[in-house]
């Protein structure tokens, strides 16, 4: 009963050939045996460390119990999406680093037994009942977590809800990012459908700021959500950038997740690198190097400039790509790209680098170590170094505040500067987590509620 149950997980060798998903869930009987570890702690720390409050002990205790569709009902009162926190959320440093259990041993597996609640709900439940409709209409600007979670809690709260969304699919990063072998698409999809089944909208193919514009949505509805994300990827400015070769992590795996660049016969294909460089170490670096090495890649290196314990990506992802064969590359970063006759990328030219005085973020400061410079062969480089939120929506509607690096300005209950016009997820934080999209889309949601209705 003291022993972790963790989730299984195919073998490097086995995986690394496929965009299957790498880990499997949990049964019945590895849930209710994991839930049987929770000491159900009156305080709850465990609560604390989730960014929308799930009830985890009140879920352990329906686990516990065989009640799966009960656990599901007491997830999805604050989390719409429990099959995909339960996969991508980073428990180890929310929920479950706060778990009692862990002080003298190891934490409850949290994210796994949500994982095998949100499963178990969307094999089984029924289709939703529409909520009564109340007469007020908002318009959602983005169907990533942000935006359906925002458009979840207003149809449950009785509006009519229509969501814009520029992509021909619903889901954001859910879909064009986070690749199939860690978040299927399927799955997503099924999670999205329960979000239109309470009634949404869904109007795929309308950029906002091109094909419809902020003062029209706010004359034709009672409220506006703006959650259009951070997509506009970050480069190095360094010379070569533009060789053929050389894109971004966005462009790489929009490719293969969104059009199915992995698959035979796609339409929409990407170079199938030999050599791949991966410039960066956060999740998005990780899932490029791993999709890179499923592509057929023969060494995929990730370059990044600090050291392995300022890597951003979460330790899980880390391994993982070391067990699938990416090798790492550290206290390093590239000063050139340099190409073939054909305008081809053949090298990338690097430098060593070491760690200065912290700086404004705490961490060491990474320096170029002088004479240090070194060149590796690529084919591919892949940048992964951040991205921003798209100006679209902002330049074609100045009254709107930005802030740094074009990020939405918003008050404590997430208003713009604009009447009405609610923002929230990585438009007004940049690049962060799905559960803190979702938590905003949910606080905007219930500041929208609250204004419509008098009361704040
Ligand atoms: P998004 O998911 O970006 O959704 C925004 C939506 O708005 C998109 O569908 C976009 O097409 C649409 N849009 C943009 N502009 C317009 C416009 N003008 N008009 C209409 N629609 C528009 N987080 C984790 O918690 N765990 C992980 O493991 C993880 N891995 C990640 C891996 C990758 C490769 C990436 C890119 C991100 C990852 N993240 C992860 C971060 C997480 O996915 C994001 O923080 C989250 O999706 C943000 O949600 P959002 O709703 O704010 O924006
Ligand atoms: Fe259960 Fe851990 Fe939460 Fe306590 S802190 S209720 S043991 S999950």
């Amino acid at each position: 009963m003291n022993e972790r149950h963790n989730i299984p997980e195919r073998s490097p060798a086995d995986r690394r050939k496929d965009f299957f998903e790498v880990t499997s869930g949990f049964d019945k009987q590895t849930a209710m045996a994991e839930a049987f570890r929770c000491l159900g702690c009156k305080n709850a720390p465990c609560m604390q460390g989730c960014p929308v409050s799930v009830h985890i002990p009140e879920m352990m205790a329906a686990v516990k119990k065989g009640d799966f569709a009960g656990a599901a009902k007491i997830v999805k009162a604050t989390n719409f999406l429990p099959s995909v926190c339960g996969r991508v959320c980073p428990q180890e440093v929310q929920c479950e680093s706060k778990c009692v259990r862990g002080i003298k041993g190891s934490a409850v597996s949290i994210g796994a037994v949500e994982r095998f609640v949100g499963d178990y709900d969307l094999d089984n439940a029924k289709t939703a009942e529409k909520p009564e409709k109340i007469g007020k209409r908002a318009a959602i600007v983005g169907s990533g977590p942000a935006g359906l979670t925002c458009a979840a809690t207003l149809l449950n709260a009785g509006f009519d809800v229509d969501i814009y969304e520029s992509l021909h699919r619903a889901g954001g990063v859910l879909v064009y990012g986070i690749p199939e072998f860690r978040l299927p698409k399927e799955l997503v999809g099924k999670e999205i459908d329960n979000v239109i089944a309470l009634g949404a909208n869904v109007k795929t193919n309308e950029v906002v700021g091109k094909t419809v514009f902020i003062d029209e949505l706010c004359s034709s509805y009672d409220a506006v959500f703006i959650g259009s994300g951070a997509g506009l990827p970050m480069f190095m400015n360094i010379p070569g950038e533009s060789l053929n070769g050389v894109l971004s992590a966005n462009e790489y795996l929009t490719r293969i997740n969104l059009m199915g660049a992995y698959k035979e016969n796609c339409i929409t294909p990407v170079q199938r690198g030999k050599n791949v460089i991966v410039v960066g170490a956060g999740n998005v670096a990780m899932d490029a190097a791993r999709s890179a090495v499923r592509m057929g890649a023969e060494s995929v290196t990730v370059v990044y400039r600090r050291g392995r314990e300022e890597m951003p990506a979460r330790k899980e992802e880390i391994r993982h790509a070391e067990e699938e064969g990416v090798k790492f590359r550290l206290l390093a970063n590239p000063v050139r790209f340099t190409g073939d006759e054909n305008g081809n990328l053949v090298a990338v030219e690097c430098i060593e680098m070491q760690l200065g005085e912290p700086d404004a973020s705490g961490r060491r400061r990474p320096e170029p170590k002088p004479g240090s410079e070194f060149t590796i062969n690529a084919d591919m480089a892949i940048i992964a170094l951040g991205t921003s939120p798209n100006p679209l929506i902002s330049r074609s509607c100045p009254d709107l505040k930005t802030g740094r690096r074009g990020t939405l300005e918003t008050d404590e209950n997430l208003k713009t500067s604009l009447e009405n016009v609610y923002a929230g997820g990585d438009a007004v934080t940049g690049a962060a987590t799905v559960i803190l999209a979702m938590g905003a889309g949910k606080k905007a949601a219930e500041s929208i509620i609250s204004k419509l209705s008098g009361e704040q």
